[in-house]
C-alpha cells in the first residue's frame, strides 16, 4: 500500500486586500474577496494542516499584513511545530512591525521586488514602493530574521536583474528567488510584459552570469528551468541543500487555501483546479480524497503535448509548472519556455 500523501508545504492567502495594484499580479489583488475566512476558520485550517503532517506554512495575500491577526496565526502554526514564513510587499514594515514579526515566531520574511526603483514602482503602481521595500528589508534584517526577496521576471526587468543584485545584497537579503511572470490575473491584461520564448536564451545567459557572482545569487523557482546541464545549480537555494526539479508538487506534497476557503494544489492554478472549500468539507477530507488533484495524482503521459510529449526528461518533469501551462496554453503538460528547449550551451 502506498503511504498517504502529506501536504508538507501550505500557502495560505490570508486576504486578497492589497495596497498595490501590480501590473503583474496573478491573483488580481486589491479588494478583499467576498466573505473572507475569519480567524477561527484560519485556526481550524492550521490545525488541520498540522494533523495532516504539514511542516511549513507560507502566509501571503494580497498583502498578509492587512489581515489584522497575522501574528496570532504565526503563533498557532509555531505551537504545532510548523515553520511559518510570510511574503509581503514591504509597505508599512518598520522597526516595530519587524520586531513583531520576530516576536511571534516567524522563521523568515520574503519581500517582493520586481526591478530597479522606477520599474518596481511602475509595475506596483505605488510611488516610492521600492524605497519602502528596501527599508522593510533592512528592518527585518536588523530584527534578526532571515530576509529574502522574490522577483517576477518579465520584459520590464529582465535587463535589470544584474544591477539589482548588489542593491539587494547591500540591504541584507540572504535569499533571492526568481519566477516568470505568466499571463494570470492582471498580468493577462499586460501581456506585453511576458517574456516570449525567444528571449529565454537571454534570460538563461543572465542567470548564468548571476550564478557566478561572489555574493548574493538568485535561485529559480518552479516555473523557470528545466533540465539544462546546470539546472540543479541554478535552482538550489544559496547555502541550501541541492534541490532538483521533480515536477509540479501541487496536490502531492503542496496545498494552498484562498481567503474564501477554496483549496487548490497551488494558488497559482486556475479556478478549474479547485478541489473543494473548507466551509463545505474539512481540509483533511479534501486532501485525503484520492480523486482530487487529479492532474498530478492521476498523471498520465498522455497529458503531455508540444515539445514535452517527445522530451526524454518528461517522466520526471511532467511538462514543467502546471499553473504556467494552464495560463499560457489552457492545459497542463506543455511548456514553450523550458530552458531545455533553449539550452544553447
Ligand atoms: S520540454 Fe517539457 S518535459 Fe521536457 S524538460 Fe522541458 S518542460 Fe520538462
Ligand atoms: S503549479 Fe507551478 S508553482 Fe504551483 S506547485 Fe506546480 S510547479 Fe509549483
Amino acid at each position: 500500500m502506498k503511504p498517504p500523501l502529506v501536504p508538507l508545504t501550505a500557502v495560505l492567502e490570508l486576504t486578497l486586500r492589497c495596497p498595490c495594484r501590480c501590473q503583474t499580479c496573478g491573483s488580481h489583488a486589491g479588494a478583499p474577496r467576498t466573505r473572507e475566512l475569519d480567524h477561527d476558520e484560519w485556526l481550524g485550517i492550521i490545525g488541520s494542516l498540522a494533523d495532516l503532517g504539514c511542516r511549513r506554512i507560507s502566509l501571503m495575500g494580497g498583502e498578509p499584513l492587512l489581515y489584522p491577526r497575522w501574528g496570532d496565526l504565526v503563533g498557532a502554526g509555531r505551537a504545532r511545530d510548523m515553520l511559518v514564513d510570510l511574503i509581503t510587499c514591504g509597505l508599512g514594515v518598520d522597526e516595530s512591525v519587524a520586531g513583531a514579526m520576530r516576536d511571534c515566531g516567524l522563521q523568515a520574511v520574503t519581500i517582493s521586488i520586481d526591478g530597479l526603483a522606477d520599474t518596481h514602482d511602475a509595475q506596483r503602481r505605488v510611488p516610492g514602493c521600492f524605497e519602502q521595500a528596501l527599508r522593510a528589508i533592512r528592518c527585518v534584517d536588523q530584527a534578526g530574521l532571515k530576509v529574502g526577496v522574490t522577483s517576477q521576471v518579465n520584459q520590464g526587468n529582465l535587463a535589470e536583474l544584474e544591477s539589482l543584485a548588489p542593491i539587494l545584497e547591500d540591504a541584507g537579503v540572504i535569499g533571492w528567488q526568481l519566477q516568470l511572470t505568466v499571463p494570470l490575473g492582471r498580468a493577462e491584461e499586460n501581456r506585453h510584459l511576458i517574456v516570449p520564448p525567444a528571449m529565454m536564451p537571454e534570460l538563461l545567459a543572465a542567470l548564468r552570469r548571476l550564478a557566478r557572482r561572489p555574493g548574493l545569487r538568485p535561485h529559480l523557482t518552479d516555473n523557470i528551468g528545466y533540465a539544462t546541464s546546470d539546472d540543479l545549480k541554478l535552482r538550489t537555494i544559496q547555502g541550501g541543500f541541492p534541490r532538483p526539479w521533480l515536477g509540479c508538487r501541487a496536490g502531492l506534497d503542496a496545498v494552498g487555501v484562498t481567503s474564501d476557503g477554496r483549496v487548490k494544489g497551488c494558488l497559482a492554478l486556475p479556478d478549474i483546479c479547485t478541489e473543494g472549500n473548507v466551509r463545505d468539507q474539512s481540509l483533511v477530507a479534501i486532501w485525503n480524497d484520492p480523486d482530487r488533484f487529479s492532474y498530478n495524482r492521476h498523471y498520465m503521459s498522455a497529458q503531455l503535448s508540444g515539445a514535452c510529449a517527445d522530451c526524454e526528461q518528461a517522466q520526471r518533469c511532467r511538462g514543467g509548472c502546471t499553473a504556467t501551462a494552464y495560463a499560457m496554453h489552457g492545459r497542463p503538460g506543455i511548456s514553450t519556455h523550458c530552458f531545455h528547449l533553449h539550452d544553447i550551451g
